[in-house]
């Protein structure tokens, strides 16, 4: 009989686990796995993170052990050896062994991982008598990971913000980090990850912030002399996702108030999750200190979809609003909307539009003649807030009164034509247009595009009136 190796072990054991999960999970998770050692019954396994490690052991560990025991028999033990990435620049990095089922991961998640976590740092805060019911968690209820397909771009990150949204602050994922460029669904994710938490326990506290409203809110308590509060509201929740950390950059600030709110919450075991649009390592304008924060935990990236994503993408837009277009159709927007889910969005509900101002089906020929156009300049984005804004400043009048059920006549009008260049500017859907407008449904939207496209062909006071707020809305952005 020919002497057992790492190699030969472990080859049968993949023989055997191959059968056992699908085609998917085995790329992901047990092609990256080299065996490196075989000591009497003991195999050990190296995998290239404690992510790995982590996933291995919650999902794949029952597989693993009665695999090796039927290749080995009785005894025999799973060592992993865990690749970890040094923190400091330079550094190789380098493994660390743990047996499998180490000691408990929900109490010690950094288990094994020698982390320099320093506990110097001094919580001089008290927590004011705030009522947890009192905290808005501004969630966006339709982000979820029900609608957040998974794919190989996002695969990675979509099962890490999975892991920490069923044990918030009890995974190696603290902080959790996604990066990715703009469209990409960091947005989405992380709403998804704050929705699944509530929805398993209601009593943790969630916070979703943008940095942006972070660094106002900070700039304005500074103003006000209630930094403190401030400092205090953020330390208190138990999940804290902060949206587009990038924006932190060159604030220095902000930087250092975040820098105490993310010591106070990790140390305390809390979750903290955050998005940006590049690699922590790229973040120029960032101190140290934080970005060897960011690594800590994991960083995941999103890109852009690969063609067969982006039509399950497409697929389940549709079915959420209820249109059909012929498969054609869709294959051909997959086809060649490859920027971002975004642009792919932006397209179909064009394509949506289109045909509802037509009374026109979408067939291939119009949306290839639709596609041809539709790259516009996305660089920046406009909101519809912005929008409203503007358009009531030209008309002199509130913005309220836009959302308000009002008709009368130059409320009506400064109301479509918010709409309608809502529709133009903004890849937002008509619904999404509608609810900016006190709720109204989309076919009102639809109705104000037309009576803008028709006043304009005929008025010509109005078009004046038109091109004017185009160009004012346009110019702050370019
Ligand atoms: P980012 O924050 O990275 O700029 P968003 O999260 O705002 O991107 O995503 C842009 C749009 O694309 C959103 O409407 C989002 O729902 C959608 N989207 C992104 N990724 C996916 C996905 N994997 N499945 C479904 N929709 C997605
Ligand atoms: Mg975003």
């Amino acid at each position: 009989m020919t002497e057992k190796t790492c190699e030969s072990v472990w080859n049968d054991c993949v023989n055997i686990i191959r059968d056992n999960v699908p085609p998917q999970s085995y790329k992901t998770w047990f092609d990256p796995i080299k065996p490196v050692k075989l000591d009497n019954k003991v195999l050990t396994i190296q995998v290239p993170s404690q992510f790995f490690y982590e996933w291995l052991e919650e999902h794949y560990v029952a597989l693993l052990k009665k695999t090796l025991k039927h290749i080995l028999g009785h005894g025999s033990r799973l060592e992993y050896s865990i690749i970890v990435e040094n923190s400091t620049p330079n550094s190789k990095p380098y493994t660390i062994n743990v047996p499998t089922n180490a000691a408990s991961r929900a109490e010690n998640p950094n288990v094994g991982v020698p982390l320099n976590i320093s506990t110097s740092i001094r919580n001089p805060f008290i927590i004011p008598g705030l009522k947890k019911i009192n905290i808005e968690s501004n969630l966006n209820q339709n982000y979820t990971f029900d609608t957040f397909i998974e794919g190989e771009c996002n695969r990675l990150a979509r099962s890490a913000g999975y892991a920490v949204a069923n044990k918030p602050g009890g995974t190696a994922f603290n902080p959790l980090m996604i990066f990715g460029g703009v469209g990409l669904g960091k947005t989405h994710l992380v709403h998804a990850i704050g929705n699944q938490i509530k929805m398993n326990n209601k009593n943790k506290v969630v916070l979703y912030a943008a940095a942006e409203k972070f660094i106002n809110q900070f700039v304005e308590s500074i103003k006000n002399n209630t930094n403190q509060d401030f400092t205090n509201f953020y330390q208190y929740v138990d999940v804290l996702i902060v949206d587009d950390v990038h924006q932190f950059t060159g604030k220095e600030k902000t930087q250092e108030i975040f820098f105490n709110i993310f010591n106070h919450l990790h140390q305390s075991g809390k979750q903290l999750i955050l998005t940006s649009d590049r690699a922590p390592k790229d973040l120029k304008g960032m101190d140290e200190r934080l970005l060897s924060r960011f690594k800590w935990g994991l960083t995941a990236d999103l890109q852009v979809p690969d063609f067969e994503t982006r039509l399950a993408i497409l697929e389940q837009k549709m079915y959420a609003d209820g249109i059909t277009l012929g498969k054609d159709v869709v294959e051909y927007v997959a086809h060649n909307i490859n920027t971002n889910v975004r642009e792919l969005e932006g397209a179909l509900i064009s394509l949506l539009a289109q045909s509802s101002l037509n009374r026109k089906e979408v067939d291939l020929e119009l949306a290839k003649q639709m596609l041809k156009n539709f790259v516009k300049n996305t660089s920046r984005e406009i909101s519809i807030e912005y929008i409203q804004k503007m358009v009531c400043e030209y008309f002199t009048i509130g913005v309220d009164l836009v959302k308000s059920k009002t008709r009368k006549r130059e409320i009506v009008q400064a109301r479509q034509i918010s709409m309608y260049f809502a529709k133009d500017l903004t890849k937002a859907s008509l619904k999404t247009i509608g609810m900016h407008f006190g709720g109204r449904d989309h076919s009102t939207v639809i109705h104000a595009c037309q009576t803008v496209n028709d006043l304009m062909e005929t008025d010509k006071k109005f078009k004046a009136d038109v091109e004017e707020l185009s160009k004012r809305i346009k110019i702050n952005i370019l």
